[in-house]
């Protein structure tokens, strides 16, 4: 028998990953994979695409997204798992989340053109993959970054973030948005579970503090490429609170070609206990 593994953190062509929910159905199956969560930033339009052919291929799936908020202007990011797919509240928050980021979108256009570097809203709508319609589209920083790419003003995604783009830099802009607890609470609402995601990437001491406060359910404690050392602490955190331990590889294809799909997951018994509460939510 081989490995249970479950890769609960990825992205797809619905935000800012470079493949279809098709594609990733088929690449998790090609790993190995047995489980998987497509967590798409403030959308789960990857659902009803992924969930037909993953039936068909066998690999068990459980409902999933990344919601963006904030936490005194400090961003965190907030993974919900197991909700119903089925939920207003979800959906609604969703819709919510996409008017959230027009308007943010905008602020930063607006910031790069007073530095000189003018983008049109449609150039950045061109740099969305195409094998979606544009309502299902997540946009976001990395395709306006890919937009400064196409117009000459910076050679790589990595520059744009690192000089202009990342939080703090010239042309960031939060814009309006959910505050951590209120993402929590409509995670709630809607049955589903708070987990937060790589903790490692809120550098604010603070903040941390704060949120080990708050009522999650989990902590993303398997990520990407962590070393064991970096694991234990997250572990050990989790044991600590009585969370959740979760984990994936926040695989976003070919923007990120250095983290495979399914290069950091869960193990069955993990998978089990999260997909109990996703059934018990479709009741
Ligand atoms: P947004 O949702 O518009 O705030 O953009 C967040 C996404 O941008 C993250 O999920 C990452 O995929 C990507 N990102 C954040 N920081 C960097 C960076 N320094 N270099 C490349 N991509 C980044
Ligand atoms: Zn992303
Ligand atoms: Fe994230
Ligand atoms: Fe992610």
């Amino acid at each position: 028998m081989t490995e249970f593994r479950a890769d609960l953190h990825c992205h797809s062509t619905c935000s800012d990953g470079t493949l279809h929910p098709e594609e990733i159905v088929r690449l998790a199956v090609d790993s190995g994979l047995k489980g998987l969560s497509i967590t798409d930033h403030d959308s789960i339009d990857a659902y009803p695409l992924a969930l037909p052919l993953a039936e068909e291929l066998g690999l068990e799936m459980i409902s999933g997204a990344e919601f963006s908020s904030i936490h005194k202007d400090v961003s965190v990011h907030i993974l919900a798992y197991a909700f119903s797919l089925e939920s207003s509240i979800i959906h609604d928050f969703c819709q919510r989340h996409n008017q959230r980021r027009e308007s943010r979108n905008r602020g930063i256009l607006a910031l790069l053109a007073k530095h000189g570097m003018t983008i049109t809203e449609e150039e950045i709508a061109a740099c969305t993959p195409n094998n979606l319609p544009h309502a299902r589209r997540t946009v976001g920083r990395p395709h306006i970054a890919q937009a400064m790419i196409r117009k000459g003003y910076v050679l790589s995604v990595n520059e744009a973030f690192k000089k202009w783009l990342a939080e703090g830099k010239p042309c960031y802009a939060q814009g309006e948005s959910f505050t951590a607890e209120e993402t929590i609470d409509i995670i709630h609402q809607a049955k589903g579970l708070a987990v937060i995601a790589h903790p490692h990437l809120i550098n604010h001491p603070n903040t941390l503090q704060d949120l080990l406060k708050m009522k999650f359910d989990g902590i993303e404690c398997y990520y990407a490429q962590f070393s064991l050392q970096q694991q234990k602490r997250w572990l050990k955190i989790a044991e600590k609170q009585s969370w959740l331990i979760t984990g994936g590889s926040d695989f976003h294809g070919d923007i990120k070609p250095n983290i495979a799909l399914g290069c950091s997951w869960v193990p069955e018994e993990i998978f089990r206990k999260i997909q109990k509460h996703y059934i018990q939510a479709q009741l």
